[in-house]
C-alpha cells in the first residue's frame, strides 16, 4: 500500500506538472508560449549549428473583426483550430511553435523552405471552420547571425509580417536589410524627434478643400512636415505611424493643434476671415489625453470660433477600441466641434459602423480605390448613396484626375480635397490664395448634402416641383401645337427648338397628316394616350406631365411632355406641347436606382445583410441575397409580422423582434436586438438585428437601414447571449408595465 509520503509526492508531482503548463504553455492553444518559444528555439539553433534555420511569425488578419462579428468564444475557436492546423502541419518538419500574443504565432522552421511553409500555414487557415476567409500575414526571418537574440529575430519576423498585411495577393514578405536599415532609420528619427520639436523642424502645411461645382477653397486640413536641417522634407507617413507607436504623435499633434489655432487667430488679426481648417486625431491622443478640454483650452487662449477648426479621426481608429473613441466623439461633437470620419471606406466595416458612431462628414479616400476598376466605382457609388441616406455630407480626398471629379459630381459628391485642386502647400501660400476672393467661398460651409438633383428619387421625381422647375428652364422653346382624333397625334405647329429637339421629325408641311405615335416606343402609347385623356378632362387649368421615349437613331431619348388641353374643333382635340429632352435626369435615376442595387451587392460581400425600412407603410425592402438566405418570399414584407409568418424568427424570439419595431415606429432613433432566427435550409443562428431611422431633408424619420449580423451558429445560446436576452426581456416588461411605447431601443 503507498504511504502516505508517496501519496503526498504523487499530488505534488502533479502540481509541478501543472505548474509548468501553466509556466511554458499558452492555455488556450497548447503551445509555447513565447518564451518557452525563445528558450526552445535557442536550443534548437544551438544542437544544430550547421543547420539553415527561419523564425516565422504569423498573424491572423482582421481577427478583430472577427471577434466583433461572431464573439470571443468563436474568435477562441478560431485561435486554437489554427493552433492545432499548425502543429499537425509543423510536426514532420521538426519546427517549434509558439504563440506570440494574441492572435500572433511563431515558428522555427528548417530556412530555405519560405514557399513550402507559406502553403502549409495558406492550407491551415484555409481549413479554419468559419464561414469567411481567415487570411494569414506571414513574416520570415532567416536567422544568418546566432549571437543576435531570438526575440530580436521575432521583433524582425513580425515587423516583415507587417508589411504583408492587409494585401489580398501577398501574404507573407521576408525581413531583409532594407527593412533592417528601415529600422535604423526609425530609430534616429526617434531619437531626434524631441529636438526637432523644439527647433521648430515641423511646418504645419495647408491643403485646400474644393467645392468642384464652384472650384473655390471652402476649408483646408492641416498637413505636418518634418523639415529637417539634415535631411530635408520627411513626409509624415515616414514619421507619423512610428510617433504612434512610441507615443510621440501626442507632443505632435498638440503643436500642430496650437499652430493652426494660432495660424487661424493671426489671419483674423490680419483682417481677413479664414475658412475653417480640419486638423489630425490620431487615436494615441485620445487614449492620451482630454482631446476636448485640451482643444477648448486652446481655442479660448487664442479667441478663435470653434466653428473654424474641424477635427479629422480615421476609421481605423474607430475599428480597434470603439469605446473610448466613441464617447470622445460624443463629446466634441456635444460641445459643438465639427468631427470628420477620415478615410471612410479603408476598412472592412465602414458601413456598419455607421450604424453606431454619429459624426458630422465623411471623407473618403479615392486612393482607397485607386484600381479603376468598376468594383471600386460601385463601391463609392454604394458609399455615397448610403450617406445620402444618413443626410452626411461627403468630401472625396485624393482626386488627382479630372475624370474622378466628373465622376464624383455624377455621383452627386460636391468636395474634394486633391492634387487635382491643389497640394498641400507652406503657409504663406495658402495665405495668398485666400487673400484672393475670386479662389475662396466664405459662404460655402462645406456641408451641402449633394447637388439636389441627385437627391431625389424616381418616387420624388413626379412629386417635387424642384424637379420640373429644373426641366422647365431647360424646356422654354421646344413647344407644339398638337391635334388629336382619338387615334392619331399630328403636328399643327412647332417651334424652331421644337424641330431641333425632334430632329428626326420633318417640319410639317407635307406631312403634317403624318401620326406621329409611331415615333414613340409602342410601350409608352397608352401612357400618351392616357395623358391626353387626362389633360382633356383636368380640372382647373392643370397641366400633365408625361415622361416617354421617342427612338432617336439607334438609341432612344427620354422626353418630359408637359401638356395642355386648348381646344376642341372638327372632332378633334387641340393640345400646347411643352418638351424637353431629360435623358439624362433619367439615366441618373436609373444610375442611383442601379447603385442601390449595388450597395445591396456590396453588402452581399460582407457577411452583413442589409435591408431598408419603410417606416411610414411599415414594409422592409431587401436584396435578393437576404431573400434566398431567410427563405423569404417576396423582396418586400410587411414588417415585423411579415418576417414572423414566414417563419424567419424562431418563436423565442418573436416578441423581442416585435418590440424592436415597435420602437422605431413610436420614434425611437435606433433599435435593436438578439433574436434566434431561421436560415433557409431550416438551420437557426443567433442574429443581433439593428435599425437605424435616416431622416429626410424636413428632419422626418422616413426609412430605417437595417443590419443583421450573424453572432453564433449554435443551437444553444452562449452565455453571453442568455444574458443580452434576459436583459431584452425585462426592458421589454418595464416598458410594457410602464405603458410606454414598448421597445428594446439600444439595449445591447
Ligand atoms: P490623411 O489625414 O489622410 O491626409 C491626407 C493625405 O493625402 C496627405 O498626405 C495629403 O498630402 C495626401 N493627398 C491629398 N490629396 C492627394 C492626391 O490627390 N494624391 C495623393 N497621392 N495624395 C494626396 P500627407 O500630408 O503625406 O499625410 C499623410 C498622413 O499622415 C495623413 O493622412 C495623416 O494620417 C497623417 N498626418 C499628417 N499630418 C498629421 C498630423 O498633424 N497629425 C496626425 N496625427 N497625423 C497627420
Ligand atoms: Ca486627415
Ligand atoms: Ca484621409
Amino acid at each position: 500500500m503507498p504511504s502516505q509520503t508517496d501519496a503526498l509526492q504523487q499530488e505534488l508531482a502533479g502540481l509541478r506538472q501543472e505548474l509548468r503548463l501553466y509556466q511554458n504553455y499558452d492555455l488556450l492553444t497548447r503551445l509555447y508560449n513565447k518564451q518557452t518559444f525563445y528558450q526552445k528555439s535557442a536550443e534548437l539553433l544551438r544542437e544544430q549549428p550547421n543547420t539553415p534555420f527561419d523564425i516565422v511569425c504569423v498573424d491572423v488578419e482582421r481577427f478583430k473583426l472577427i471577434n466583433d462579428q461572431y464573439g470571443a468564444e468563436t474568435g477562441d475557436k478560431v485561435l486554437c483550430a489554427i493552433a492545432a492546423g499548425l502543429k499537425q502541419a509543423f510536426s514532420p518538419m521538426n519546427a517549434i511553435l509558439g504563440r506570440m500574443a494574441g492572435d500572433v504565432f511563431l515558428l522555427c522552421v528548417p530556412g530555405g523552405r519560405e514557399q513550402e511553409v507559406e502553403q502549409l500555414i495558406l492550407r491551415v487557415f484555409a481549413d479554419c471552420p468559419l464561414n469567411r476567409p481567415v487570411l494569414p500575414a506571414i513574416g520570415f526571418c532567416h536567422v544568418t547571425d546566432r549571437t543576435l537574440p531570438i526575440n530580436l529575430l521575432c521583433d524582425w519576423a513580425a515587423l516583415a509580417m507587417r508589411t504583408a498585411k492587409g494585401s489580398y495577393l501577398k501574404h507573407s514578405a521576408v525581413f531583409n536589410s532594407s527593412q533592417r536599415s528601415l529600422l535604423l532609420e526609425e530609430q534616429t528619427l526617434m531619437d531626434k524627434a524631441d529636438a526637432a520639436l523644439k527647433n521648430r523642424e515641423f511646418q504645419v502645411y495647408f491643403q485646400p478643400k474644393c467645392n468642384m461645382r464652384t472650384g473655390r477653397i471652402v476649408g483646408a486640413e492641416a498637413l505636418v512636415r518634418w523639415i529637417s536641417p539634415e535631411k530635408g522634407l520627411i513626409p509624415p507617413c515616414n514619421f507619423i505611424p512610428l510617433f504612434e507607436r512610441n507615443g510621440f504623435i501626442k507632443k505632435l499633434d498638440l503643436y500642430v493643434w496650437e499652430e493652426t489655432i494660432a495660424w487661424l487667430r493671426r489671419r483674423m488679426d490680419a483682417g481677413v476671415r479664414p475658412v475653417p481648417v480640419s486638423v489630425n486625431i490620431s487615436r494615441i491622443d485620445i487614449y492620451g489625453m482630454d482631446v476636448c478640454n485640451v482643444l477648448t483650452q486652446l481655442l479660448n487662449h487664442y479667441k478663435v470660433d470653434l466653428s473654424l477648426l474641424e477635427l479629422e479621426i480615421t476609421e481605423s481608429a474607430y475599428v480597434n477600441q470603439p469605446e473610448e473613441i466613441i464617447r470622445t466623439i460624443e463629446r466634441l461633437m456635444g460641445h459643438g466641434f465639427t468631427v470628420l470620419m477620415d478615410d471612410f471606406g479603408s476598412g472592412y466595416s465602414s458601413l456598419n459602423m455607421l450604424n453606431n458612431i454619429s459624426v458630422d462628414i465623411l471623407k473618403i479616400d479615392m486612393r482607397f480605390l485607386a484600381r479603376d476598376d468598376r468594383k471600386s466605382r460601385d463601391i463609392l457609388e454604394s458609399v455615397l448613396h448610403m450617406s445620402k441616406w444618413l443626410n452626411l455630407p461627403v468630401v472625396a480626398e485624393g482626386v488627382e484626375t479630372k475624370t474622378q471629379m466628373d465622376f464624383l459630381l455624377a455621383v452627386g459628391c460636391m468636395y474634394a480635397q486633391g492634387y487635382y485642386f491643389y497640394r498641400p502647400m507652406p503657409q504663406v501660400q495658402f495665405e495668398a490664395l485666400l487673400a484672393d476672393p475670386e479662389k475662396v467661398d466664405l459662404a460655402d460651409n462645406g456641408r451641402q448634402l449633394f447637388d439636389q438633383a441627385m437627391l431625389l428619387d424616381f418616387h420624388d421625381l413626379f412629386h417635387k416641383d424642384l424637379m420640373s422647375d429644373r426641366l422647365l428652364s431647360n424646356l422654354l422653346g421646344a413647344i407644339a401645337l398638337y391635334s388629336f382624333d382619338g387615334e392619331g397625334l399630328y403636328l399643327l405647329r412647332g417651334t424652331e427648338a421644337y424641330y431641333k429637339l425632334m430632329d428626326s421629325f420633318k417640319r410639317p408641311q407635307a406631312q403634317w397628316e403624318q401620326n406621329l405615335l409611331p415615333f414613340f416606343y409602342e410601350e409608352d402609347h397608352p401612357q400618351i394616350l392616357e395623358g391626353l385623356r387626362r389633360a382633356k378632362t383636368a380640372v382647373d387649368d392643370n397641366v400633365v406631365e408625361l415622361y416617354v421615349r421617342k427612338h432617336h437613331r439607334n438609341v432612344f431619348l427620354w422626353l418630359q411632355i408637359r401638356l395642355f388641353h386648348l381646344a376642341e374643333t372638327g372632332g378633334r382635340d387641340v393640345y400646347y406641347a411643352a418638351l424637353a429632352d431629360c435623358t439624362e435626369h433619367m439615366t441618373t435615376l436609373e444610375r442611383l436606382r442601379v447603385s442601390e442595387e449595388q450597395f445591396c451587392l456590396a453588402m452581399e460581400t460582407t457577411s452583413l445583410v442589409l435591408f431598408e425600412l419603410d417606416i411610414k407603410k411599415r414594409e422592409a425592402r431587401y436584396s435578393k441575397y437576404t431573400q434566398r438566405s431567410f427563405d423569404l418570399d417576396a423582396q418586400v414584407v410587411k414588417a415585423p409580422e411579415g418576417f414572423i409568418q414566414q417563419g424567419t424568427v424562431c418563436p423565442e424570439s418573436e416578441e423581442d423582434f416585435r418590440a424592436m419595431y415597435e420602437a422605431i415606429f413610436c420614434g425611437a432613433e435606433k433599435a435593436s436586438c438578439i433574436i434566434h432566427a431561421r436560415l433557409s435550409g431550416g438551420a437557426a443562428v443567433w442574429n443581433r438585428v439593428s435599425l437605424t431611422t435616416v431622416k429626410n431633408n424636413r428632419g422626418q424619420a422616413v426609412k430605417a437601414v437595417g443590419i443583421v449580423e450573424t453572432i453564433s451558429r449554435e443551437t444553444e445560446p452562449s452565455p453571453e447571449i442568455c444574458q443580452a436576452l434576459r436583459r431584452q426581456a425585462q426592458s421589454r416588461q418595464s416598458s410594457a408595465a410602464a405603458a410606454l411605447p414598448r421597445g428594446p431601443a439600444n439595449l445591447i
